[in-house]
């Protein structure tokens, strides 16, 4: 039987998968599993606000993944408060701030080891497999590390979701802390540099937070994309940036798309971020998911069959989170049952972790009743081969939405849609896609249909 301890490490492995890095550091940090008891799980949760975000905003997710874990067993979570201890006073701050810690809990291993700096331990650059995909950006990472400040600067780091960004950004502050003990380092995400930035203008903190931000050496700042079109924290950011950049201390970036794709990023910190050197992270090849399973497998020594390995890396290609999600999966199900699961085990756990209705909880059919309703056409329409434009242009951005939303192939998208060609697909994606980056109107219509689809969630 699994403990308490191995069924929270797993489920967190499987909510990583579903919520942003940000959110899971500030509400899973110092959760464990007190008891388990008739099918309840009783979490235990540092003070009443986490209890109640979870409770409000993740109880689907949470029972969701420990379900998942212990194959359907429990059927209701209890959230319960114990009490730790009190919030530092400080600048009122969402970043990791785990020297509080008590010893005597069952915290992840993600969670645990995450000082102040934001650095979780568990990413270097030792535990990174390069391949083709990710050399030029490890190799720039490694550069940077070395001589921080000095060769490129900025550094910026692009690619899609689950490619290894975090890690080679934590990495970067990890090497730099072992080698330049020293210097400042700061790990943060944008999410939480806005939040932070709100809450400090709000509460009368701007200049601690100015003061804080702009006396690092070296600033890690995750997801820039999150800051497209939230002006104050852009401005606020620039500043930094100058203050930083103009004393050579070295800024690393990360985004999910090269700096020109962010959509409302005012024009000089666009100039900025294209300064330094750019460098994408494209997805693994083969052989590069084989090596990381590997590695991953000796780091849970776990010991898969080759075949399975093999079948595993072959399925799952283009995001090593889901990759290790499957593995995370595994191992639970072979600590549950006893026995190591058989190709068809493997492949439903590969299906429900993969496939796009897990992720978002939306099916094709409520995309398209959702697009209709709101442009007032029928779904019939949308499938038609009607050439007007009132219906063309909902169309399209049904298709787009399959493909952003729900991670559609192109000719699952031109099949779901009365079945056109993928290239028809394709064209559409890129045409909604660039106009997005000019047309106000379709980025809130794009924004309000969205507010449709998840509200019930
Ligand atoms: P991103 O920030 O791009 O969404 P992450 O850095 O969070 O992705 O990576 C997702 C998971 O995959 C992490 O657990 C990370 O350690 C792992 N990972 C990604 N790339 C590699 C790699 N090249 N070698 C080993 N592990 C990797
Ligand atoms: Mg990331």
């Amino acid at each position: 039987m699994m403990t308490n301890q191995q069924i929270w490490q797993a489920a967190l492995g499987e909510l990583e998968l579903v919520i942003s890095r940000a959110s899971f550091t500030t509400w899973f940090k110092n959760t464990y599993i007190s008891s388990i008891e008739n099918n309840k799980i009783v979490i235990c949760v540092p003070n009443a606000f986490t209890k109640t975000w979870l409770e409000k905003k993740y109880n689907k997710a949470i029972l969701k993944a420990v379900q998942n874990i212990t194959q359907e067993r429990i059927k209701e979570i209890i959230y319960k408060v114990e009490n730790i201890k009190a919030i530092p006073k400080e600048i009122p701050q969402t970043a990791p701030e785990t020297n509080q810690e008590p010893e005597n809990i069952a915290v992840t291993e993600t969670i645990r080891g995450v000082d102040k700096s934001g650095l979780n331990r568990r990413y270097t650059f030792q535990n990174f497999i390069v391949g083709k995909s990710n050399e030029l950006a490890n190799a720039a990472c490694l550069a940077v590390a070395k001589q921080p400040g000095m060769v490129y600067n900025p550094l910026f780091i692009y690619g899609g979701v689950g490619l290894g960004k975090t890690h080679l950004l934590q990495a970067v502050g990890n090497e730099i802390l072992i080698k330049h003990n020293r210097r400042k380092v700061l790990y943060v995400s944008a999410e939480t540099f806005t939040n932070e930035y709100i809450q400090a203008v709000k509460r009368g903190y701007a200049k601690e937070f100015k003061d804080r931000y702009r006396s690092v050496d070296v600033l890690l700042i995750d997801d820039i994309q999150f800051i497209s079109g939230k002006e104050g924290t852009q401005e606020e950011f620039f500043h930094t940036f100058n203050t930083l950049h103009q004393d050579n201390r070295q800024i690393v970036i990360t985004s999910d798309r090269p700096p020109k794709a962010i959509e409302s990023l005012s024009s000089r910190l666009l100039s900025r971020f294209e300064w330094g050197m750019i460098a994408d992270i494209g997805t693994p090849d083969l052989e590069t998911r084989i090596a990381i399973l590997e590695a991953k497998c000796k780091e849970k020594k776990y010991q898969l069959n080759d075949e399975l390995l093999q079948f595993i890396a072959k399925e799952v290609s283009n995001n090593i989170r889901e990759l290790e999600g499957v593995l995370n999966r595994i191992i639970a199900y072979h600590q549950i049952n006893k026995l190591e699961p058989r190709k068809e085990d493997v492949k439903n756990i590969i299906r429900s972790i993969t496939s796009p209705q897990l992720k978002n909880n939306i099916t094709p059919k409520q995309l398209l009743a959702a697009v209709a309703e709101y442009f007032d056409i029928s779904i019939n329409d949308l499938l038609s081969k009607s050439r007007e434009k009132k219906i063309t242009y909902p169309r399209q951005i049904v298709m787009y939405l399959l493909r952003k939303e729900i991670n559609f192939s192109f000719p699952a998208i031109g099949q779901e849609l009365g079945g056109r060609d993928h290239t028809t697909a394709i064209h559409a994606y890129t045409k909604i896609s660039k106009e997005l980056l000019e047309d106000e109107k379709l980025r809130q219509d794009i924004e309000l249909l969205k507010q449709k689809l998840y509200k019930n969630q």
